[in-house]
């Protein structure tokens, strides 16, 4: 049985693959911080929900990953509650195409659209500081996405969204999606420092100190740029991309070489943006150099 786990007084979370925030009104109504990853996860939600009597008020979306809207249309369509997410992230979750137009470069076919099973997207609103319930606060967590936010409930508990993931995440992923290394590396040191009573993130178990998490999620993203520069020696992108799958070392499916790919362009794009990485047309594709 789907259980909330207590990090507040009337703060939860659900654990699932992208968990989920509840936030008790007290008036029989709850805040859905995200609303589930897949299927399976919104309607053990939903469970949750009715055992406990709480109709959903609103929901916030972190950003607008395909995980983490699942349920906006099921809880919209049940309550008519509305459906707030970030600017640039309110487009992610309005319209399907979006997400999957940045891992397959283009118009998406069917069947990336329904890439992660993708759901139909939904209407939603911009999300700004004045719709937030009475006591929460937003943060900007740039870097994972556009502009993931996270939330900070009355009960001084932090939702991190995709901030952080976890170590298993690095050791089996070794490349989990950040879209703007060098903007998540200075999110994840601000999280070094971020003051609350409890954190959860999304795909981690929720602690008390977020500090060494942060540290070591920031760490393995210089780790990996140090690394991809020292494949930058005059190598072609899929050059660089086969010594890193052969060294880290990666297997390799279609929907995964999506993603991947993505995210090692974006390794690329902070190391050209550092500066210490250069990049020349040759034979008609950029290769990449070291800058001394
Ligand atoms: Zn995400």
């Amino acid at each position: 049985m789907f259980q909330f786990i207590s990090c507040g007084q009337n703060t939860y979370y659900l654990r699932c693959f992208s968990n989920i925030g509840v936030y008790d009104l007290g008036n029989g109504e709850a805040v859905l911080i995200d609303s589930g990853d897949h299927k399976k996860s919104v309607s053990d939600l939903d469970k949750a929900l009715v055992e406990r009597g709480l109709k959903v008020k609103m929901i916030l979306n972190t950003h607008g990953h395909v995980d983490h809207i699942h349920g906006n249309r099921f809880f919209k369509e049940k309550y008519g509650c509305p459906v707030y997410a970030p600017q640039i992230e309110q487009y992610f979750v309005e319209e399907s195409a979006v997400e999957p137009t940045y891992y397959y470069n283009g118009i998406p076919t069917n069947r990336a659209r329904n890439f992660f099973f993708r759901p139909l997207g939904t209407a939603c609103r911009r999300l700004t500081p004045d719709v937030l319930p009475a006591g929460f606060e937003m943060l900007p967590l740039p870097g994972h996405s556009h502009n993931m936010h996270g939330f900070k409930t009355p009960d001084d508990v932090w939702f991190l969204a995709d901030a952080v993931v976890d170590r298993l995440t690095f050791e089996e992923y070794k490349l989990p999606a950040f879209m703007d290394v060098n903007k998540s590396i200075e999110t994840l040191r601000m999280l070094e420092t971020l003051k609350g009573a409890f954190f959860v993130p999304s795909h981690s178990a929720a602690t008390a100190d977020i500090a060494p998490l942060a540290r070591y999620n920031a760490e393995m993203l210089e780790q990996r740029k140090a690394f991809f520069r020292t494949l930058c020696t005059g190598k072609s992108f899929e050059d660089i991309f086969i010594a890193a799958c052969e060294q880290l070392p990666m297997t390799m499916d279609l929907d995964k070489y999506a993603k991947i790919s993505t995210t090692v362009r974006c390794f690329l794009q902070s190391l050209l943006e550092d500066g210490t990485v250069t990049a020349r047309i040759e034979g008609f594709v950029p290769r990449y150099y070291p800058v001394q």
